[in-house]
């Protein structure tokens, strides 16, 4: 799926929903008082920008997409920039022979960006970077930056490595729907 970056995020209105994976599946999900900008929703035959990457750039947008999973159950996404389609024999978790990241994801991450956006990019992010080189807009590369996806946030969402979590926001088990 495509999305020009930094065009607003509209991936339907269910709001967000950031699992907490310390303590078996536990989800929190609110609708965000940010707005959402789209990074790096790439597709073959869509132009993307492509150059090296600040240093220690991937070393941190990694830590994040390693912290953070939101919206998981959108399925499965799988890279269309390489140059086959994963075989069935191929675990889609594992990376390709000379990767980094595997070529396949679920899920997305947030970044806070300035003035109450933040950004929303697709896990594979982390494989568009690491393994074809995509170099996202300079506005996101400061936000990864400026980032900690260990910050100390609220101990009621112990796993939820994402500051902007509204106070009246419900931790959840997924057997509790
Ligand atoms: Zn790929």
């Amino acid at each position: 799926m495509f999305y020009e970056d930094l065009s607003p995020y509209a991936y339907g209105d269910e709001g967000d929903a950031f699992s907490d994976l310390t303590d078996g599946m536990r989800f929190v999900s609110f609708q965000p008082d940010y707005e959402r900008l789209n990074i790096g929703w790439l597709e073959s035959g869509r132009p993307w920008t492509s150059g090296p990457a600040p240093e220690g750039f991937i070393g941190r947008l990694l830590a994040i997409v390693d912290a953070q999973q939101v919206n998981a159950t959108l399925g499965l996404h799988e890279c269309d920039l390489c140059p086959a389609p994963l075989p069935d024999s191929h675990p889609w978790y594992v990376p390709r022979a000379g990767n980094l990241r595997t070529s396949a994801g679920s899920g997305e991450i947030r970044v806070p960006g300035p003035h109450g956006t933040a950004f929303a990019a697709p896990h594979l992010i982390g494989h568009y970077v690491a393994d074809h080189g995509y170099l996202p807009p300079q506005p996101f590369i400061d936000a990864v930056f400026a980032f900690d996806p260990h910050g100390l946030w609220p101990a009621k969402f112990p796993g939820v490595r994402f500051p902007w979590i509204p106070g009246d926001a419900a931790l959840r088990h997924i057997d509790e729907e």
